[in-house]
């Protein structure tokens, strides 16, 4: 039996964005601009409301200008393509983030693909996932940058290790694999065809659960002392029927087993935002030449 460590994601977080109010605040006395981000939200989605709320709020605690555009969920996609255009053309603004999900009458990849890579803070690109992948400077999605931030805290080199990524989404499983294969790590990526996923979990020394489903990933699939990130979000019914939200892992299950394992809240979540508002000062710096 292993102590499990906790990984407080929140207080990481935290620290994060208190270096970066500072970091902010030198550039705009350096340059004289202030790092814009704008945040384009179409529809009434109730949690993708919430997102961008919280994104607003932290981008001007950190001392950037925080622009939102609300559209209507039956806003045409013409219409959502000539905002993200615009905002390309808009000097005070350097980072560009649409939220995701969009309506199912707006194609999300020729949105994406309409953003200036420069300003694609969110790091869904084409552009900046090819540079990911040949290993070149690139703008690189939030949420696996945070993984990978608090993996280097806890266990500090990350080379030769076996990490097992479950899930192979654009915006988490893929690019966490690529960050972990630039860090070293020897990689594989499980999805729902894996054959065994309970045994190919058993060899991470690293185990990440991106899939979406409720304590998917039991206690015995995870080796003893292996270190625990749980990406998953889920909302579900408690036994006082209140809605608690759960992550990917069984984290009762893997008290004892693995060394450190992320909590669902207050793990992966807080890293979201603390590397968006880091993507969107790292975008400023290069447009106006200071990086
Ligand atoms: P997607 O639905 O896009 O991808 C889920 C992945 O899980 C797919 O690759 C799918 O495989 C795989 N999968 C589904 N079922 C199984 C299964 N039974 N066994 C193995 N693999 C399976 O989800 P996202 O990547 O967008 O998100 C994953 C989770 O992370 C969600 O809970 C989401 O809410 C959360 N999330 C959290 C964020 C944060 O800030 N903390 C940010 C973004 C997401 P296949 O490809 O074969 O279908």
């Amino acid at each position: 039996m292993v102590e499990t460590r906790l990984i407080d994601g929140k207080a990481f977080a935290e620290g994060m964005r208190a270096r970066l109010k500072e970091d902010v605040a030198a550039f705009v006395r350096e340059t004289g601009v202030t790092p814009g981000l704008a945040v384009v939200l179409v529809g009434e989605d109730p949690a993708s409301a919430v997102y961008v709320r919280n994104k607003g709020k932290q981008t001007v605690e950190a001392g950037m200008a925080s622009l939102e555009h609300k559209l209507p969920a039956d806003t045409p996609q013409d219409e959502v393509l000539a905002l993200v255009r615009a905002l390309n053309a808009d000097s005070s603004v350097h980072g560009i983030l649409v939220q995701l999900p969009l309506p199912a009458s707006i194609d999300a990849q020729a949105v994406l693909a309409t953003i200036d890579p420069a300003k694609d803070v969110d790091g869904f690109h084409v552009v900046n996932a090819g540079r990911l992948a040949v290993g070149l400077d690139a703008l690189v999605p939030c949420t696996p940058l945070g993984c990978v931030m608090l993996l280097k805290d806890v266990l500090g080199s990350l080379a030769g290790l076996e990490a097992v990524v479950v899930g192979r989404s654009n915006i988490v499983g893929k690019p966490l694999a690529q960050l972990l294969l630039r860090e070293d790590a020897t990689v594989t990526i499980a999805h729902s065809r894996t054959r065994d996923l309970p045994g190919v979990c058993r060899r991470a020394d690293i185990l990440i659960g991106a899939v979406g489903r409720p304590e998917m990933i039991r206690g015995d699939w995870i080796k003893p002392g292996a270190t625990v990130i749980d990406v998953g979000i889920n909302r579900v019914a408690g036994v006082d029927g209140k809605a608690r939200l759960v992550g990917d892992v069984a984290f009762d299950e893997a008290q004892g087993i693995a060394g450190a394992i992320t909590p669902v809240p207050g793990g992966v979540g807080p890293m979201t935002i603390a590397c968006l508002l880091a993507n969107t000062l790292t975008a400023a710096k290069r447009q106006v030449g200071a990086d």
